[in-house]
């Protein structure tokens, strides 16, 4: 009697996937077929999947058998499956941003991130839904529609990554890779119950990112676990010739985080009673794991909104320039040349995209810059020293990442300033270019899920992820899938 081919269960990490493989329990192709499965029905089902790559998929996950039977394994992800955020450029498949302006774009080369994935054996099974150009907080402006969350499919899953946050939050054995501007990697990790990790501005190379706020992107992992986020970051970071801005940071060699200061903005009247309540109760579990918990406050968290909305649509309507229906995007045919940059820009790009550039080009312009723009320059020195100086005294900073649980699709969405809400926690680590990681920390008496968020020192990417990784060895709410894991 044959038995059927022996799969990790659902809920398994990155880590405990590797331990399979190494211990020939199940092979890399088993794992690669198991997983495009999953991508081809639940992923689809809940609109987080655009496209899948079964047959190099397949390919790749042969080759890197062959390299373990070889006894040549390529490093800890050999053979694990990833996907990357349609705002990720690869070379198969499309990379169009969700945008109907890029519909069909083929970058024909991987970002330096996915490169660096791919030569280190992990495989590319597909590409992730987003909003459009990464602007949203809960996947609802996508040209590849609306995204569910895996918790309550009538909810959103955050966003702009909202499609990974929604894989890595209802299945194990793989990471994703997404992006993260104002929050993006990290409220979708928590309304999806998966970790989420921004790293510091300039760990990871930009290269291939389409670029939406330049000082304040990255490309982040969300996956089961903070020891995932860990190794795919290992493979990632370092300084890369095709991206002036990237750096190689050393933080590894330093003492372990003890002393974490709550952030008292975080559980003001305007957060979520069950939210701060859960985020205080981790701090206390982290105390009785014998980690010191301050009190401190970040005054500057009130303006750091406003101060984001201006810098990232400025740094946005820059970026997006050059879809002009000529040089890049596509191309309406007009009379003149003028309205065909009109009616390019204006049928390709959706309505908050719009919205964005136009504020953006209104901030920066003659008479207005420096009331806007040069004084939100200056607001973020204020965040960035404020934070600094905290870190100062601590090693780390803990507060919630949401304000609000998961909300019903179409709730927000005619209204801007609500749905801008969501980023009220998460900006401040973007503007300051600090790290930040988003960790599941239980649920909502309606069974919604609730993060967590961790933020450290720039360059302190390790320890952070140490910290999280610590504190995951005490608790399991990163084990929890939807359905009870019910395949
Ligand atoms: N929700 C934020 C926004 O809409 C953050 C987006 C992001 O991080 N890409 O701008």
């Amino acid at each position: 009697m044959s038995s059927p081919p022996s799969l990790p269960p659902r809920d398994a990490t990155v880590g405990e996937v590797t331990r399979w493989l190494g211990e020939h329990r199940c092979s890399a192709r088993q794992l690669i077929d198991g997983y495009l499965d999953f991508l081809e029905h639940l992923g689809r089902e809940i609109g987080a999947v655009v496209e899948t790559f079964p047959e190099q998929a397949r390919a790749a996950a042969d080759q890197s058998d062959q390299r373990r039977a070889a006894g040549e394994i390529l490093g800890p992800l050999d053979g694990i499956p990833f996907t990357a955020k349609m705002n990720i450029t690869t070379e198969q498949g499309t990379s169009d941003a969700s945008s109907s302006i890029l519909k069909g774009f083929r970058a024909h080369e991987d970002a330096t991130a996915v490169r660096r994935l791919r030569a280190a054996g992990a495989v590319l099974t597909g590409k992730s839904n987003c909003d459009e150009f990464a602007m949203g907080a809960s996947n609802e402006t996508s040209c590849h529609g609306v995204v569910s969350n895996p918790w309550d499919r009538s909810r959103v899953p955050g966003g702009s990554s909202g499609g990974a946050a929604a894989l890595a939050g209802s299945h194990g054995w793989a990471f994703h890779l997404g992006s993260d501007t104002g929050g993006s990697i990290r409220q979708p990790a928590a309304f999806c119950s998966a970790t989420g990790f921004k790293p510091t501005w300039g760990r990871v190379s930009r290269r291939g990112l389409i670029a939406f706020g330049s000082s304040l992107d990255q490309i982040c992992p969300v996956a089961r676990d903070s020891e995932d986020c860990r190794q795919v970051l290992q493979v990632m970071e370092g300084h890369d010739p095709l991206d002036a801005t990237s750096l190689t940071l050393d933080d590894e060699t330093v003492q372990p985080i003890s002393r974490v200061a709550l952030v008292s903005e975080g559980f003001g009247p305007a957060i979520d009673e069950q939210i701060a309540t859960a985020v205080q109760a981790a701090a206390g579990q982290m105390a009785d794991q014998g980690i010191e918990i301050i009190e401190r406050s970040l005054p500057h968290i009130e303006a750091a909104n406003a101060c984001y909305q201006v810098i990232a649509t400025a740094e946005a309507s820059s970026n997006l320039a050059r879809y002009d229906g000529v040089h890049v995007g596509a191309r309406e045919s007009s009379k003149d040349l003028q309205s065909l940059y009109e009616t390019s820009r204006h049928r390709g790009f959706g309505s908050e995209v719009r919205r964005r550039i136009l504020l953006g080009t209104f901030v920066l312009s003659a008479g207005y810059r420096e009331a806007y723009y040069t004084r939100a320059q200056a607001v973020r020195d204020l965040i960035r020293e404020g934070i600094d100086q905290v870190l100062e005294e601590c090693d780390a900073l803990l507060l919630p990442v949401s304000p609000f649980a998961p909300f019903p699709i179409g709730e927000r969405i005619d209204d801007p300033i609500a749905l801008y809400a969501c980023d009220i926690l998460t900006v401040i680590a973007n503007l300051a270019g600090v790290p930040a990681l988003a960790l599941p920390c239980g649920f909502d008496a309606s069974g919604l899920p609730i993060g967590m968020q961790l933020m450290g020192a720039r360059g302190s990417d390790h320890r952070l992820l140490e910290l999280g990784s610590r504190w995951q060895q005490w608790t399991d709410h990163h084990r929890a899938l939807p359905d009870g894991g019910a395949a």
